[in-house]
């Protein structure tokens, strides 16, 4: 059923990469006079590893992945424009994403001049998937699914997202940038079954580490192979790789901090929901969660005047009076509380 020579574009199947000076040379020891740069050491004046071998097999290790499952990116916000570019002919193609999730989603589409085709979910914010096949036409190339999504926070079934990576013909990615926030483990050990299955993970979430911007995408070597075909040669820094690289030697850190979140999520959630003005707080498997509230555009700019920022999303469809609240560390938690607490009181 799925022929990733039948997804790609013809361009991009014909394109002769660009070759970087450091492709030949694997190694790291030697005179490198190949690539115009300033031999003085100052820590960054080499170019990066173009394929980061070295985070890959780390991360690699760390997924039970092999290392040419992965593609690095700068941020997931890289691989989401790639693969636009990679499948996607403009004004002719077509995606799908589920609605109301990730902006960056319509935004990459629109960059790259690529109908969008938005597909409501469910009351409960389940998965419309008869919806989603009705909007499949023969020139659909990308369904996104965020699970957990943002800014619901729910994780969809597996077996209902599988079956949609079974019935498409083009490339589902599914996002699972807030992943280990939740208790279920995501598709990646499912990777191998499905060539049209695309996971981004992150290390802006979880990790701690928003700031060095790194995004993974897993897929079939196939897929890696076009994304790094197309991707700027030296788009993860050398900082970046360096970090990554130092943070994923002590996993306990991350474990500590989701472990830390998630105690904090549960307070939080107990308190607010001891406000008369908060309705409803909608569960999550993530490291954030919507609360319907009265009023939300009147708390949103009272907290700002009091310096705390939450996310107003009470204009999306299906999120009527919701605020997205992302976890703060204790205090921060506890500041927000008694900001509401004073709420027109
Ligand atoms: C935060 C977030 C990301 C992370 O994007 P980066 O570019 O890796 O920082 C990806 N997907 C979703 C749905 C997010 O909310």
């Amino acid at each position: 059923m799925f022929d990733l020579d039948k997804v790609v574009r013809k361009n991009i199947k014909t394109l002769k990469p660009y070759s970087c000076a450091r492709d030949e040379y694997k190694g790291k020891e030697a005179i490198f006079m190949d690539a115009n740069e300033n031999p003085y050491d100052t820590g960054f004046n080499r170019y990066p590893d173009p394929l980061q071998s070295e985070l890959k097999e780390k991360i690699a290790q760390l997924k039970n992945v092999h290392p040419n499952q992965i593609f690095l990116g700068n941020g997931s916000d890289e691989a989401i424009d790639l693969m636009f570019r990679a499948f996607c002919e403009p004004r002719i193609d077509n995606a799908i994403t589920i609605h109301p999730s990730y902006g960056m989603y319509p935004v990459c589409a629109d960059i790259n001049d690529v109908e969008m085709r938005k597909v409501l979910l469910n009351e409960d914010f389940s998965l419309n998937t008869k919806s989603i096949f009705s909007s499949v036409d023969k020139n659909t190339k990308l369904i996104f699914i965020c699970s957990p999504n943002n800014p619901t926070a729910n994780y969809f079934p597996d077996d209902v997202v599988l079956d949609v990576v079974k019935n498409f013909d083009g490339i589902v990615i599914v996002d699972e940038a807030y992943i280990d926030f939740s208790d279920k483990a995501g598709l990646l050990s499912c990777l191998n079954e499905y060539p049209n299955l695309v996971i981004f993970q992150t290390f802006s979430k979880a990790w701690g580490m928003a700031g060095i911007r790194l995004g993974i995408a897993f897929a079939h070597p196939a897929i890696v192979n076009i994304l790094n075909k197309i991707k700027y040669p030296y788009n993860v820094n050398v900082n970046t790789q360096t970090i990554a690289l130092e943070a994923l030697k002590d996993l306990s850190q991350k474990d500590m901090w989701v472990k830390m979140i998630l105690a904090q999520k549960k307070f939080l959630i107990e308190e607010l929901l001891k406000i008369s003005f908060v309705k409803k707080i909608f569960p999550s498997d993530a490291n954030f969660f919507l609360a319907q509230v009265d009023e939300p555009k009147a708390i949103y700019e009272f907290l700002v005047e009091k310096k705390i920022i939450l996310r107003d999303r009470s204009n999306l469809e299906l999120l009527e009076n919701c605020l997205r609240i992302t976890v703060g560390t204790e205090e921060e938690n506890i500041e927000l509380l008694n900001a509401l607490k004073i709420f027109k009181s």
